[in-house]
């Protein structure tokens, strides 16, 4: 799996960009598709005959373009050394030394680029085999309330996360709602990636502390197959479902590449019914608003926690299933022999 980390490199290369800027203008308008920094010879500056090359292979590939914006420096795997002892890099060509920056186990550093803030290093980080899981744990995501509810139906244990993401919405789309009416569409766009960068970073704290804990406790993370995500049960809401659909998925991805990173499982089982049957005794319930009330046995539960024990569960259903069939096999299996005796 390749994965990008981003570090402050805390130097002045504004110069360097600039050059690099030219370079990728003059590859753009020339339509250099040969990436040899002999042909800007004249135009690199200080810029490093290195990254040059590089700034001329990502533009001259990309045959669509027009103009350029925004141009990094690019440097290639090959003129990167990274010292384990130190966790350390150093890029020859700049110069540039990034001290103990990754936490990771990686296999090999593919490319750094460099922007005028920050280093962005891309490298190939070696995926754990998934572990045999002891138990289960149910992820319901839900538009209202907490994110995202977890329930282990081994040990019973519940956990709620991200309960700031309502209020985060609301907050932001009463301000979105003016902009437009206002007609600020430049800072409507402003307002709306801080939204998404605040949204990104719940997400990514949501989905460290449910792989963590799925690894802590053995478990498999078990979420709903919401597919296509727009043609769901849970549609009944559409617009508001629109405006979290992203977030869902978004953090459903942090969840899938930080569980792949440590072994932890991840399944996916139909989503029909979770939030309306009851959890203990399976027959259908009632749901209204986040109450779940069972019209049989009486169980009464938050009801995102009834949905994510329900999801546990129909995962554990499903291997407790195969576990009986091979059970049977195996009681069987002696008595096959004996026959053949
Ligand atoms: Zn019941």
């Amino acid at each position: 799996m390749i994965l990008t980390f981003k570090i402050k490199h805390n130097r002045d290369f504004s110069e360097e960009l600039k050059k690099a800027f030219e370079v990728a203008e003059f590859t753009v308008a020339n339509k250099i598709r040969r990436n040899n920094s002999a042909l800007v010879k004249d135009i690199r500056g200080i810029l490093p005959s290195a990254i040059a090359t590089q700034v001329m292979r990502k533009y001259g590939n990309q045959k669509t373009i027009k103009q350029v914006h925004n141009v990094n420096l690019v440097i290639a795997g090959y003129y990167i050394k990274f010292f384990e002892e130190t966790n350390s890099i150093w890029i020859p060509c700049l110069k540039l030394h990034l001290e103990n920056t990754i936490n990771r186990t990686f296999t090999k550093i593919n490319q750094i680029e460099l922007d005028k803030e920050f280093a962005y290093v891309s490298c190939t980080v070696a995926e754990q085999p998934d572990m045999i899981p002891q138990c289960f744990i149910g992820v319901d995501r839900n538009t209202t309330g907490h994110v995202a509810v977890t329930a282990n139906p081994d040990t019973g244990k519940i956990e709620k996360f991200g309960k700031s993401a309502l209020h985060i919405h609301r907050k932001y789309s009463a301000i979105r709602k003016r902009l437009q009416r206002e007609g600020k569409f430049r800072e409507l766009k402003r307002v709306k990636d801080r939204e998404s960068r605040i949204v990104k970073d719940l997400n990514h704290k949501i989905s460290r502390k449910i792989v963590d804990m799925a690894q802590v406790q053995h478990a498999a993370l078990v979420f709903e197959d919401l597919g296509g995500i727009r043609q769901t049960r849970k549609q009944h809401r559409s617009f508001k479902y629109a405006l979290h659909s992203w977030s869902f998925y978004q953090l459903q991805q942090f969840v899938e590449y930080k569980a792949k990173l440590l072994g932890v499982p991840v399944l996916y089982v139909d989503p029909a019914y979770t939030s309306q049957d009851c959890s203990m005794c399976g027959v259908r319930g009632q749901r209204k608003g986040k109450d779940f009330k069972c019209p049989v046995c009486g169980h009464v539960d938050h009801a995102d926690v009834n949905a994510a024990f329900n999801i546990a569960l129909r995962q554990k259903g499903m291997v407790d299933c195969i576990q009986k069939e091979m059970d049977t096999m195996g009681a069987l299996m002696p008595h096959w022999s004996s026959d053949l005796e």
